[in-house]
């Protein structure tokens, strides 16, 4: 456990402290810093005591095994490195929609292997978020290109503090940069495959890539979608609820009858459940601004249980009700 991230942990557990609005215990917290600061490796049984989002989601990646999904045609799905993996095999190589996290990198490499014994060429990463780009570094040393919008290649070059995950993120290694970089479209023939890459406009964050697969017709949406999951939404990195409201319209408006969707995080998917989920956004984003309007508090909000209707089915995730909620409320 290095000296940063023990710096980390300890603002993160402030930053819980607010997010929870209970008070932490100054001893166990003590406590919890100082088993971390002396282990080289922090193990999953410690991680896993975390309720903060980014450290459920570490030690997950950690913890967890890499499961190998076949969605259609040459398309693959990687499960179990913080958010999907998207893979398409074509006889050129490997292209990866997101790279995990870095603590994943033998057991995915040892996955890919499985799917075709070919070389990493692309690595599109949906948005800056860590779970999704703090693999680019392996991956660039097998001599992977990485494409990004170029909202996320600025993010990773910044520093900045995720209040919400408690954690200051700080630039990647320079060599770990996305270098080839999206504005708006591109479309890209690999694989026997054609993929669009799609620029979504602020949403999740202001850097959030769709990619579509359209011989397999099958979509990946980044984390504009998860599904069975309330989302996080990076205000600080440009995102917001009416940015992820139209995420999801964009997303319904890509999508047929047939279209596997790959979500950010979740099991895959169908448009009927992209409909689900954008009814699920609206309402609750309506309900929580009718709230603010009214003149309550951020507490006061959460106190109403506006998300109460879905959170059996969206809540028992990473992202809990109680947060979700602050998160729209901040929004509208
Ligand atoms: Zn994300």
């Amino acid at each position: 456990m290095s000296f940063a991230r023990t710096t980390d942990w300890l603002h993160l557990s402030e930053e819980l402290y607010m997010i929870k609005g209970t008070k932490w215990k100054t001893a166990t917290l003590s406590r919890t810093l100082i088993v971390l600061a002396v282990m080289d490796t922090a193990p999953p049984a410690v991680w896993a005591q975390a309720s903060t989002p980014y450290a459920q989601i570490n030690a997950e990646a950690a913890s967890s095994a890499i499961t190998v999904k076949p969605v259609r045609g040459s398309v693959t799905v990687l499960e179990g490195s913080g958010g999907n993996i998207a893979i398409l095999s074509g006889a050129e190589g490997l292209l990866m929609v997101d790279a995990g996290i870095a603590v994943s990198a033998a057991k995915l490499e040892t996955a890919l292997q499985g799917i075709a014994s070919s070389p990493i060429k692309y690595v599109i990463n949906t948005h800056w978020h860590w779970d999704h780009t703090d693999g680019n570094g392996w991956v660039h040393r097998k001599g992977a290109t990485i494409i990004a919008h170029e909202n996320t290649a600025k993010h990773l070059r910044e520093t900045i503090r995720v209040s919400e995950w408690g954690h200051t993120f700080t630039p990647i290694p320079a060599g770990d940069l996305p270098t080839r970089l999206i504005g708006r479209s591109e479309d890209v023939a690999f694989g026997g495959e054609t993929v669009r890459m799609r620029y979504y406009g602020p949403a999740h964050t202001d850097g959030d890539l769709s990619i579509y697969f359209a011989n397999a017709d099958v979509l990946a949406t980044g984390d504009t979608w998860w599904n069975g999951l309330y989302p996080f939404i990076d205000y600080v990195g440009g995102g917001s609820i009416n940015g992820m409201i139209n995420a999801m319209k964009a997303n319904i408006s890509m999508s047929g009858d047939q279209t596997i969707v790959i979500p950010g995080h979740g099991p895959i998917g169908k448009k009927i459940e992209l409909v689900e989920y954008r009814d699920m956004l609206v309402a609750i984003r309506d309900r929580v601004a009718e709230l603010k309007k009214a003149g309550k508090t951020i507490d006061e909000t959460i106190a109403a249980a506006p998300t109460a209707l879905y959170d059996s089915k969206y809540g028992q995730g990473v992202i809990k009700p109680a947060l979700f909620v602050a998160l729209v409320y901040r929004g509208v």
